[in-house]
């Protein structure tokens, strides 16, 4: 199945020229034991840096991403963190078990205009993982948590800096998420959104923050911010080239 849901009209994907993609769960399929070794990370960094059992750690982690968008973001603004070192220590996990997937690659490659990743990660992060799926090289550039001054989406001020950076106009941008949330800003700016899916179990995660926000059953109700929702990105990307 290639989308769920889809709304969008030909006349509006012709003026696409503007290609913007989340880096973590969109660019491969959301896969939970990856994102298990940046969680872990964070909760071990976390429970030293404040001194903390990692239970509590873990729940502050969480309650930091729900309210500040990022774990980071909640420990910079109430802890006061360096961002240096978290992200560094959290970003360096094994790409191993991410799979590079050749037809999303050659989609990407002939989607008309430029291409972007906007991720909440570091830019390295965005690099590392991209290079290892053998995307990278398709990107005209990348924004990370540091090109925001440590914004994160779901935040308007950085979409706001990303646009301004690199020239975007909204009317002609397409946003690709696997974050329910992290889409509203773009929808309200005149972006077209897709939200990308997967059939992994994220029941661990808090309901707001869950990739694909758990939206994989056909028929359910759909957030009116997203265009398209789709499990297959690049099976989905067949109608843009
Ligand atoms: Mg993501």
């Amino acid at each position: 199945m290639s989308a769920q849901f889809d709304r969008l009209s030909a006349g509006r994907l012709s003026q696409i020229d503007t290609w913007i993609f989340d880096l973590d769960n969109t660019l491969y399929e959301g896969d939970v034991a990856f994102f298990a070794q940046i969680d872990k990370k964070m909760t071990e960094f976390i429970a030293r840096y404040l001194s903390l059992k990692p239970d509590n750690a873990r729940m502050l982690q969480k309650e930091y991403l729900v309210e500040y968008g990022t774990s980071l973001s909640g420990l910079m603004a109430v802890n006061g963190m360096d961002p240096a070192d978290f992200l560094d220590y959290v970003h360096d996990v094994d790409l191993s078990v991410l799979r590079p997937n050749p037809v999303l690659r050659e989609r990407i490659a002939a989607l008309p205009g430029r291409k972007l990743i906007y991720t909440n990660g570091s830019r390295g992060h965005a690099k590392n993982v991209a290079t290892h799926l053998n995307l990278f090289d398709l990107f005209d550039g990348s924004f990370g948590i540091e090109t925001g001054n440590y914004i994160p989406k779901p935040k308007r001020e950085t979409y706001e800096i990303f646009n301004k950076d690199f020239g975007v106009d909204p009317a002609r941008a397409m946003f690709f998420e696997d974050s329910v949330r992290n889409l509203a800003v773009p929808h309200d700016m005149g972006m077209a959104t897709v939200l990308v899916t997967s059939m992994a179990d994220w029941s661990h995660e808090p309901a707001d923050v869950r990739p694909g926000g758990g939206l994989h059953v056909k028929g359910e109700p759909q957030p009116a911010h997203l265009d398209v929702i789709t499990d297959d990105l690049a099976g989905w990307l067949a109608r843009c080239v």
